[in-house]
C-alpha cells in the first residue's frame, strides 16, 4: 500500500482556503471509494497561539514567539497527526502550515532564514495551494463575514501588513516552484476548484499513485 498525500493550504485570511478544502476533500473521496480525508488546521492544539493572536492589535508583536509555539505546535501535529495518517494511507489536508510562518513572521521582521531554521526536520507538503488574494478584497470579504468570526486578530486589520505578507507569499511561491501552486483566488469558487485546484491535484495524484 502507499502512502497517503499531504496537502497544504495557504494564504491570507479570508481568501478562501476553507472553502476549497472541503471542495477537495470530497473530491478526492470520490475518486475512490476507498480514499480517506483527514482535515486538520494551524493552529492546532495550542490555545495559547489563538490567545496571542487576540490579545493586542499590534500587528508586529510578539513575533518571534509566535514563530517558536506555531512551529512547535506543527512539529507535534506532524509526529501525532500527519505522519501516522500519511502512512496508513489516509490523505491528511491542513488549512495552514510552515508556509504561514514563514509569511506571517517574515512579514512581522523575523529573518526567512531563521523560521527555516525552526523547521529543520518537518516534511514539506507534496502540493502546497497557494490561495492569492489582493488584501483590499479579504478586507471586504472579512467585514462581510464577521459574524462567523470569533473575533479579529492582530493581522486582520492592517492593510499594509496584508499586501506586504502577499508579496512574501508569492516570493516564497517562486522559490519553491516544485511544491507550491498559486491559485489565483479572486475568480468564483466554482472556477478556482474547477480550472485550478481540481486539475494541479488530479495531475499530482496520478501521476504518484500510476508508479
Ligand atoms: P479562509 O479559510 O481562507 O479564511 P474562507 O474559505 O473561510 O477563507 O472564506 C472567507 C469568506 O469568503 C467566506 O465568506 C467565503 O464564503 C468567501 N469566499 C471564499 N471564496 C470566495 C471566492 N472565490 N469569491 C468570493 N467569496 C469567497
Amino acid at each position: 500500500m502507499k502512502r497517503g498525500l499531504f496537502i497544504a493550504f495557504e494564504g491570507i485570511d479570508g481568501s478562501g482556503k476553507s472553502t476549497q478544502i472541503w471542495k477537495l476533500a470530497k473530491h478526492i473521496s470520490q475518486i475512490n471509494k476507498y480514499n480517506d480525508v483527514y482535515i486538520s488546521r494551524n493552529p492546532w492544539k495550542d490555545l495559547n497561539i489563538r490567545k496571542i493572536l487576540q490579545a493586542d492589535n499590534d500587528t508586529y508583536s510578539q513575533a518571534m514567539q509566535l514563530a517558536q509555539l506555531f512551529t512547535k505546535d506543527r512539529k507535534e501535529q506532524m509526529r501525532t497527526i500527519i505522519a501516522p495518517n500519511i502512512c496508513k494511507g489516509c490523505h491528511v489536508i491542513s488549512d495552514r502550515f510552515a508556509f504561514s510562518t514563514f509569511g506571517y513572521q517574515q512579514t512581522q521582521g523575523i529573518p526567512l532564514w531563521k523560521l527555516l531554521d525552526m523547521h529543520k526536520g518537518l516534511p514539506i507538503p507534496d502540493i502546497i495551494f497557494l490561495i492569492d488574494v489582493p488584501a483590499k478584497i479579504v478586507i471586504k470579504r472579512m467585514k462581510t463575514d464577521k459574524q462567523k468570526r470569533s473575533g479579529k486578530h492582530k493581522f486582520e486589520k492592517n492593510k499594509k501588513f496584508l499586501e506586504k505578507l502577499r508579496e512574501n507569499y508569492l516570493k516564497l511561491a517562486s522559490l519553491n516552484k516544485h511544491h507550491v501552486i498559486v491559485v489565483d483566488g479572486t475568480k468564483s469558487i466554482t472556477e478556482i476548484f474547477e480550472k485550478q485546484i481540481k486539475p494541479e491535484f488530479d495531475k499530482f495524484y496520478n501521476s504518484f499513485y500510476s508508479k
